[in-house]
């Protein structure tokens, strides 16, 4: 790896391999590609001169050859009245995404039923097994052991202001090219695809933001910013590497929603660590689907089923599939009577999405009552379903409403 004074590049986003090639060739001994990892994803330095457990010197030619931290830059953010901030965040060439902080479980949704109380009577099931099972609980987050097992209120700064946990949505693409017809962040067309290192940036620029320790604090991810995931999927699964790895979160608290990428489906059943998969099914029909989702023209409803199917899915875990809900649309009894007959035989939960509205979109909200019967109903039939709280909605920081500021003409994705 040579090195250049006039480029900047980023140590942030190298994996162990990376390192230690580039350790050798400064001519180290290969425990300090061990510092320089540790300082990255356990220290999260912001800077080359806060890698104090390596040599000036080392330090020194690091930057001389052109090598920075390089997390992305947070330059603007807006804070709800429920908590979420959302984060615009500069990459090293000046394109933005944005990142959103929802810190949550402060006693109001525990118990209620909702998705939230039912992930934490989860969790507490595994944590339990992880004590009994002589695993060390701190690696699984926010768990103590002190105490009989039994869990303890978070000690972290989370905690300190009254959360349990907190979920960062990050992005993985500037703009998007799946062209969906109700989301925001399509009218950006694509920009360009983030770098693994761009990607768990946004988790680790957030973190560092609320000074979380990872082990005292409860983070959970989910990919489901800007951007397809399964589009950038290299990338992708490499963030999600560095970020099991590196900074510390178990993939069992992350989950990658996708629009339904076939081909992409298919590898990821085959990983050995992956996140949760959330399939945004959104139509229960292709008809229907191909309207609000043309990427459907490609893919059908029956194929991305199949390869959901194929997952080998690890104990207590579903397929998530997120139905966004939009009036007179998709809302309707024989909607949901549909969406159960697609679903039955499958491991699977739901999570509608009340559609949040966006400038220059024509659609509308569905009525709560009608909300109120497509939930009745498929939990009649037999699938847990979830309503997913808006968060941020009045920062705009909601499902689907992320959108930078760009002037050029978008791009969208070509349709064979
Ligand atoms: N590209 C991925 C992940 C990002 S979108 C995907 O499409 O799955 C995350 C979720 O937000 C998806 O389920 C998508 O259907 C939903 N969504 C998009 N626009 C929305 C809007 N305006 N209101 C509510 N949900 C929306
Ligand atoms: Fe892209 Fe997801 Fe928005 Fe569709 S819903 S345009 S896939 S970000």
């Amino acid at each position: 790896m040579e090195g250049n004074a006039n480029q900047t590049r980023a140590l942030f986003g190298c994996t162990q391999p990376e390192l230690t090639e580039m350790m050798q060739g400064f001519g180290q001994k290969p425990y300090r590609a061990r510092q320089v990892w540790e300082a990255l994803y356990k220290q999260r330095v912001a800077s080359v001169e806060d890698m104090t457990t390596l040599s000036q010197e080392l330090r020194e030619r690091l930057m001389t050859e052109g090598w920075s931290v390089g997390l992305p830059e947070i330059v603007q953010t807006a804070r709800s009245v429920d908590g979420t901030e959302r984060y615009l965040m500069r990459m090293a060439d000046g394109e933005t995404v944005e990142t959103v902080w929802m810190p949550d479980g402060d006693g109001g949704e525990r118990g209620d039923g909702s998705e939230a109380a039912e992930e934490e009577a989860t969790e507490q099931v595994d944590a339990e097994e992880a004590v009994a099972g002589g695993e060390n609980p701190k690696v699984a987050g926010y768990w103590d052991r002190r105490g009989n097992g039994r869990p303890k209120s978070n000690f972290g700064t989370l905690a300190g202001k009254g959360y349990r946990r907190a979920t960062i949505c990050i992005s993985s693409q500037v703009g998007c090219a799946v062209n969906c017809q109700f989301c925001l962040t399509a009218k950006l067309g694509m920009r360009r695809n983030l770098t693994a290192g761009e990607i768990a940036g946004q988790v680790a620029a957030a973190l560092n933001r609320h000074a979380i320790q990872i082990g005292k604090d409860r983070i959970n991810l989910v990919f489901m910013g800007m951007g397809e995931p399964f589009l950038n999927y290299d990338e992708f699964m490499k963030s999600v590497r560095l970020l099991v790895d590196g900074i510390g979160i178990p993939e069992s608290r992350m989950t990658v929603s996708t629009s339904g990428i076939l081909p992409g489906i298919e590898r990821f059943v085959t990983e050995d660590v992956r996140p949760k998969l959330a399939l945004s099914l959104n139509a229960s029909n292709d008809v229907v689907r191909e309207q609000v989702m043309p990427i459907t023209r490609k893919w059908k409803i029956a194929e991305l089923l199949d390869a959901c199917k194929r997952i080998p899915l690890r104990t207590r875990e579903w397929v998530t599939f997120e139905y966004v809900l939009l009036g007179g649309v998709n809302d309707q009894p024989q909607h949901a009577r549909e969406v159960l007959a697609l679903l039955a035989g499958l491991r699977a939960k739901v999570n509608l999405i009340v559609w949040n509205p966006g400038p220059g979109i024509a659609y509308h909200q569905p009525t709560p009552e009608d909300v109120a019967v497509f939930q009745g109903m498929l939990i009649e039939g037999g699938i847990a379903t979830y309503i997913r709280r808006p968060r941020g909605r009045d920062i705009y920081a909601a499902c689907g409403q992320l959108k930078r500021t760009v002037s050029e003409e978008p791009q969208f994705v070509v349709l064979t």
